[in-house]
């Protein structure tokens, strides 16, 4: 059988390979890039460069961003370390983020999974002590992008600072930290092509940071600890093969316009909202997604049970569930991710073996209807 169809970028995007090429060099060079010698110095220059193309790819500067060992990090390490006891997030963000500060205060969104401004307008309104607010560029179920810059001037006129998670829009739609106007920032090189396992946090010249490792004074104090040289280095080559953006939108559209054909009862989520191109949040009527995600596997395509968490384990996704979708109706949703090396055939045959398992379960739900009405 051919290699499988892989839609599942937003678990993490295949490594381009310019990302592999990039870190089979860094691994060759060897080196601490504190080290003074020879070797140090090439390894500090491999990480120099890297962040000036991860920064590149945000619109920050290289002094602002810190490298961590992946989007979870950053997440935990912008809301602790911009010391803001009273923080606020949107109930559609990554568990890195709503388990990140459990005493979070939680804002609604609506049904379209786009965050409540005027919930968080009220709930800054109402707050006597400075505020961090914390919202997702992109969800990472549904692709639904969030007012970020709303956000901002809301936050900003009351003081608040914001962190916004960026891990699933960098590379799919541009991002630029001035523009958005937020000082926290979070990365994560596997979205976009590079390695697992490594990040960054991006914070704007000036807004208030403290670390949450002691250690050496690696990343300028503020992030103790030995460079991930080799994963560096690929999320730079990453990052600048990402500045290209990602072209899939069409392909993606014409996905959820076949698959509702087939199964007229199908919902893709968040479907009214600004979406990033490459993410479908779709029900199947009626079939569990566990069903849907190895069904489709051993048809050779990988997507993913809504939010498939760390665990492998299947639970009700938060994010439908705070956008008001009916519990059994979010058992049926799958997410369909595209990327960079996605290609028409791939679309194909996943339209095919969803097909064929719509058919397939229709008509052993017929044939169970018929033989209870003989024996009745
Ligand atoms: N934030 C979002 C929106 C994500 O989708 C993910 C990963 O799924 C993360 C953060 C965590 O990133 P990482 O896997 O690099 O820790």
């Amino acid at each position: 059988m051919s290699a499988p169809a892989y839609l599942d970028h937003n678990a993490t995007s295949p490594l381009r390979p310019v990302a592999f090429d990039a870190m089979v060099e860094a691994l060759r060079a060897g080196g601490n890039p504190s080290s003074v010698h020879d070797a140090g110095r090439k390894a500090r220059a491999i990480v120099d460069k890297a962040r000036r193309e991860v920064a590149s790819l945000v619109g920050a500067l290289p002094t602002e961003t810190i490298f961590t060992s992946g989007g979870t990090e950053a997440n935990n390490l912008a809301l602790s370390g911009a010391g803001r006891r009273r923080v606020l997030v949107s109930a559609i963000e990554h568990d890195s983020v709503r388990r990140g500060v459990p005493h979070a205060e939680i804002l609604p969104v609506d049904s379209d999974g786009v965050l409540d401004l005027a919930a968080l307008d009220a709930t800054l309104a109402a707050s006597s002590e400075p505020v961090l607010v914390s919202v997702m560029l992109a969800n990472n179920e549904t692709g639904v992008l969030q007012p970020i810059a709303e956000v901002v001037r809301l936050a900003r006129a009351v003081g608040a600072l914001v962190h916004c998670d960026a891990v699933q829009g960098a590379g799919k739609v541009p991002v630029d930290l001035q523009g958005l106007g937020v000082d926290y920032l979070s990365l994560s090189a596997h979205k976009l092509g590079g390695p697992t396992g490594v990040g960054a946090l991006v914070v704007r010249n000036g807004a208030p940071f403290s670390p949450d490792r002691l250690g050496g004074g690696q990343e300028s104090n503020r992030r103790a600890g030995t460079e991930n040289v080799a994963g560096i280095a690929g999320f730079g080559a990453a990052a600048q093969a990402a500045r290209v953006g990602l072209d899939v939108t069409g392909m993606r559209d014409q996905l959820e316009l076949s698959l509702v054909q087939i199964a007229p009862g199908a919902t893709v989520f968040g479907a009214k909202a600004p979406r990033i191109g490459n993410t479908t949040c779709i029900s199947m009527p009626g079939v569990p997604a566990e069903t849907q995600v190895m069904a489709l596997d051993l048809a050779g395509v990988c997507i993913s049970a809504g939010a498939a968490c760390s665990s492998g384990k299947v639970q009700r996704s938060p994010v439908l569930t705070a956008m008001g979708v009916a519990a059994e109706e979010a058992t049926w949703a799958t997410r369909i991710s595209l990327g960079w090396n996605t290609e028409p055939a791939d679309i194909e045959r996943l339209i095919t073996a969803w097909q064929n398992l719509y058919i397939r379960v229709r008509q052993s739900d017929i044939s169970h209807t018929h033989s209870r009405a003989r024996a009745a």
